[in-house]
């Protein structure tokens, strides 16, 4: 994508659980090359509008569009092979594997089959494909050095990093986390702060779902805030910090 271009436009998207409206209405664009933050309370709608986005609920009303294609009502899978790809917010790992194989083979395990059956389809030249993309986007992202330990002995930031080279071993045009900094430690946010602000320097489009917002604050280009399911702002991280509304759903008041 060139830089400025309109990557997704999330056009009133609804999602009813029975008579739960869990996202109501909500749109907003993101441009390539940008840092858009989404966040809001516990239970605001932000995982369910994030699952809305790549495919992994269907939509109730209202559509997605990525890259001037409607993706509303196309599997995740199909969502993800235009070029958007995710991560959980509970690492998913092999823990007697290293670092290196479970960025390899994740996101071939992810992307089409069991994991056995991706051990033993893999012929050697896509193994070696494989394998070098994996180390490419491990070093790109400062994991070189840790490229051979096993996985489960990871710390949590570094274990969400490796989910991140993971995601990037695709190539995607648009990168969406949920909730990479819950639980890491100061040192560790500023480490992951790091990698996202040099993929974005790098023209990476990034689409940070965050309870946390302190951590969107200095490195997201725009925000939309949710509350009760709909959008209350949207706006730079600056309207964001002095809305009154904002703060009054973040204290509850
Ligand atoms: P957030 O990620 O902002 O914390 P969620 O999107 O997870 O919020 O949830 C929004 C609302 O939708 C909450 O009230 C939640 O209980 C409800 N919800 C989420 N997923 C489901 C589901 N699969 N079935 C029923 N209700 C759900
Ligand atoms: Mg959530």
């Amino acid at each position: 994508p060139v830089a400025g271009e309109l990557l997704l436009d999330v056009q009133a998207v609804r999602k009813q659980f029975g008579g739960l409206v869990a996202v109501n209405d909500v749109s907003f664009t993101i441009r390539a090359g940008e840092i858009i933050g989404l966040i809001g309370p516990n239970g605001a709608g932000k995982s369910t509008t994030f699952n809305l986005i790549t495919g992994v609920l269907g939509l109730t009303r209202g559509n997605v569009v990525f890259r001037g294609q409607p993706v509303g009502g196309l599997s995740s899978r199909e969502i993800a092979e235009r070029g958007m790809s995710r991560t959980f917010q509970h690492v998913k790992m092999l823990p007697d594997m290293t670092v290196l194989e479970n960025v390899a083979l994740g996101g071939y395990l992810r992307s089409r089959h069991g994991v056995f059956a991706a051990m033993l389809r893999l012929d050697r030249d896509e193994e070696k494909r494989l394998f070098a993309e994996a180390e490419r986007q491990l070093t790109r992202i400062g994991m070189a050095g840790q490229m051979h330990e096993l996985a489960g002995n990871l710390a949590l930031g570094p274990a969400r990093l490796m989910e991140i080279a993971r995601a990037l071993c695709t190539d995607p045009a648009l990168l969406l986390l949920d909730e990479p900094a819950a639980g890491l430690r100061h040192k560790e946010k500023q480490a992951l702060a790091e990698v996202l602000r040099q993929l974005k320097a790098e023209g990476m489009s990034i689409l940070l779902v965050e309870h946390d917002m302190d951590f969107v604050m200095n490195l997201t280009d725009r925000i939309v805030v949710m509350e009760f399911g709909t959008k209350l702002i949207e706006g730079t991280p600056q309207d964001v910090q002095e809305s009154p509304a904002v703060r009054a759903a973040y204290l509850g008041t």
